[in-house]
């Protein structure tokens, strides 16, 4: 693209810069293929015209709302733009048909009250400012008038806004799609306050966010045949279950841990908790307190959203009992037993959080005691008692932990669901996606694999659906498109999720065989893969692994994936808590089926995991979909700070650079024919003639091919 235009002496231009990414100038010289540029920091270079990008002479000060409205639709044009836009707090730019959306790090409350949503009510896009409104509104209206459904996908690194958008257009949508005098809770109320439940459970502070959301969610409106919401359902994604048990600084635990500790003293009292400090679950990390956190009053917003999506009194104190039973069983510490390779509760305050988890699970303190420290082995001929060690017991009691609390997030999400309801007649829904974006950190496990496989598909997704809309364009104005390549990335989801032989089939099988390990698993990784062109073994590393990833590459640590990959409940963990006098805790546990029970047979969350992506797919292909791209401008969290090269980077995850470079393949400037000639109507003396070299130039330019 660069190399095809023409630099004059004078021409105003981007060169590529260490520091800022881009940076311009102006052109002094040119010699053959090099310019001389003078650039704004004062310098001067010489580069190779192939690497220079135009810039735009007239680029208006306050950027442009949509990036097919700029001269030149480059990468440094396009970062340009957003920058000017961020500036003066316009956080929301369209590239066509995309909502980008650059965090602001504050808030920002006019852009989003009733008088803003009553403005978007109905206004044609591009009409208003660019707002996720806008893009809700649209696919209100596409719903209603075309009767077909839609899916709003939003994405962006942690910490980048997909929530906070996710919100907006829920709200939008609910405004719209109220039904007003409802008596009781109406559904719409019922969805928007499912958020702050599912945030007190599924979020919590990490480097990046300090409201990270650690689950992805997919969320259904329904809508009768008046456009009115009618039901809904919520589907979520790969809860971290590690957190539970382990965190470190400056990172949190789920939030609702530290309401509980700071709830009201009558509700310390019930459910026998004192100072998050105190608990083991808590205290590996310094951090407790959040500036700006209100654990106190989010317990009191918590139990109210509780009482809307309709939680019973009951089953909101079953659901503290259980989280303050979690933070108790992470203090019973062990110590050597008198058995040789036994364990045993260390010591006086290791058996009181024992006695109170028990209490508070309403279950056998004995039971309790020996589901942690024993395991019974069932052999051919004999049923066998082995005692644990001390690691041993502490990773069977987090093994514990951690099951107890995915089954309770899975039952609020359960008990949302059915208490929303779902409308069988709706034939309209408007699906809601705030999903995790592409992860790349030093050490990248299991979660990561799947995060990025999710990434794979959506991506994949993306490009059909720009690729598509970008082709009924041209045919639209009857221009021949045929040159312009699609970029597939199959190959990478071949190599992850084809059956047989995937990256995920392999590690299945290397699960069901007893005598894998990870490191025979990566062995059949280098041996199955090794010509593969997105799979590398990282020269030294002897267990770890490399996927060319479409947004880059990513080396995986085999270390802990067969473990991470099987689902199972200890069987003596199961058979303690389905016994429990609480029938609260004991629905979280229902008996296995007899068969299931007895066999061996593992199961796969990386298989179940594939599963849920697919038939999301299925969903989203089935819905005319819409994109809202969210960036993290900085990785401070603070307003007021643009960082140009962290911003690419997301903008070339997020498939942005790719929809433009689509783009740019073809026609990438769309100006209506009056800007046209109030930008060239200099070249011609008037209209007519202007119509007439127009129709010179593309004469002249139906070149060799014929275009
Ligand atoms: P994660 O993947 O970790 O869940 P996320 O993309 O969902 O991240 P959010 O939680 O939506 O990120 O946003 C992070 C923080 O950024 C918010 O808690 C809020 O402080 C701020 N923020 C995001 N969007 C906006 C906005 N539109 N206006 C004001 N602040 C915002
Ligand atoms: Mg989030």
């Amino acid at each position: 693209m660069a190399a095809s235009v023409n630099f004059a002496v004078g021409s105003l231009v981007w060169i590529e810069d260490p520091d800022v990414s881009w940076i311009d100038g102006q052109v002094l010289a040119i010699t053959g293929d090099e310019l001389k540029v003078q650039c704004t920091s004062d310098k001067t270079v010489v580069v190779k015209a192939s690497s220079v990008y135009p810039k735009d002479p007239e680029f208006p000060s306050c950027g442009v709302d949509d990036m097919t409205k700029l001269a030149y639709l480059n990468e440094p044009g396009v970062l340009q733009n957003l920058k000017v836009r961020y500036d003066i707090n316009e956080i929301y730019t369209y590239t066509g048909n995309i909502l980008i959306a650059v965090n602001p790090f504050r808030r920002l409350p006019h852009l989003y009250d009733g008088h803003m949503m009553e403005q978007y009510k109905g206004a044609a896009i591009g009409e208003l400012s660019p707002h996720p409104f806008a893009v809700a509104d649209a696919a209100y209206r596409q719903m209603i008038n075309d009767q077909i459904s839609q899916s709003i996908l939003v994405s962006g690194e942690s910490g980048a806004g997909k929530t906070e958008s996710t919100k907006s257009l829920m709200r939008y949508l609910a405004f719209m799609g109220g039904r007003s005098g409802n008596e009781g809770q109406s559904v719409e109320q019922k969805v928007l306050e499912s958020n702050p439940v599912l945030e007190a459970f599924g979020n919590a502070k990490t480097v990046r966010n300090n409201n990270s959301s650690r689950f992805g969610k997919f969320v259904e409106l329904q809508f009768d045949d008046r456009g009115r919401i009618s039901g809904a359902a919520i589907r979520t994604y790969l809860l971290e279950r590690s957190r539970v048990c382990q965190v470190s600084s400056p990172e949190r635990n789920y939030h609702c841990f530290y309401m509980l500790c700071a709830a009201p003293p009558e509700d310390i009292k019930k459910f026998k908790v004192g100072s998050a400090r105190s608990f083991r679950y808590l205290n590996q990390s310094e951090c407790i307190e959040l500036d700006g956190l209100d654990d106190p009053k989010e317990y009191l917003v918590t139990r109210k959203a509780m009482d809307v999506v309709g939680i019973s009194a009951e089953e909101q104190d079953a659901i503290f009992r259980v989280v303050a039973a979690v933070l108790h069983l992470g203090n019973i510490v062990f110590a050597k037993g008198s058995e040789p390779d036994s364990s045993e509760p260390k010591d006086d305050d290791a058996r009181k959080h024992l006695k109170i988890a028990a209490e508070l699970f309403m279950c056998d303190e004995k039971g309790l005691e020996d589901s942690l420290c024993k395991r019974v082995i069932v052999t051919r001929d004999d049923v066998i008692m082995k005692v644990l060690d001390p690691v041993a017991a502490t990773i069977n009691r987090d093994a514990l932990a951690k099951i107890v609390y995915s089954r309770l997030f899975d039952w609020l999400v359960n008990k949302i669901n059915s208490s929303i309801g779902q409308d069988p007649d709706s034939k309209s829904l408007i699906g809601v996606l705030d999903i995790y974006g592409f992860e790349s950190f030093k050490t990248n496990s299991f979660e990561q694999f799947c995060i990025n496989l999710t990434n794979e598909k959506l991506q994949q997704h993306f490009n059909q659906h720009v690729f598509k809309m970008e082709q009924e364009e041209y045919t639209k104005e009857q221009i021949d498109w045929s040159y312009i390549e699609f970029i597939d990335n199959q190959d990478v989801l071949d190599l992850i999720e084809k059956k047989p032989g995937g990256i995920l089939a392999l590690l299945d099988e290397a699960c069901m065989f007893p005598k894998s390990t990870n490191e025979t698993f990566a062995t059949k990784l280098y041996q199955t893969f090794k010509d593969h062109k997105r799979f590398s073994k990282p020269k030294l590393a002897r267990n770890d692994f490399t996927v060319c990833h479409y947004a880059g590459d990513v080396t995986y640590q085999t270390e802990f994936f067969l473990d991470k990959n099987k689902d199972y409940v200890v069987a003596e963990h199961q058979a303690l808590l389905s016994a429990s006098k609480c029938s609260f805790v004991s629905s979280l546990f229902p008996p296995l089926p007899e068969e299931s029970s007895k066999s061996s047979k593992f199961s796969s969350i990386g298989a179940r995991f594939k599963q849920q992506l697919q038939s999301l797919l299925e969903t989203l292909n089935a819905t005319e979909p819409h994109y809202i791209r969210c960036v993290k401008p900085n990785n401070a969290l603070k307003p007021a700070i643009f960082e140009n090269a962290n911003v690419l980077q997301q903008l070339r995850c997020g498939g942005v650079m790719e929809a433009i470079r689509i783009s740019c393949a073809g026609y990438p400037t769309r100006k209506h024919f009056n800007e046209f000639i109030a930008r060239f109507g200099i070249l011609a003396t008037n209209v007519s003639n202007l119509r007439y070299s127009l129709l010179l130039l593309f004469y002249d330019s139906s070149d060799d091919d014929g275009h």
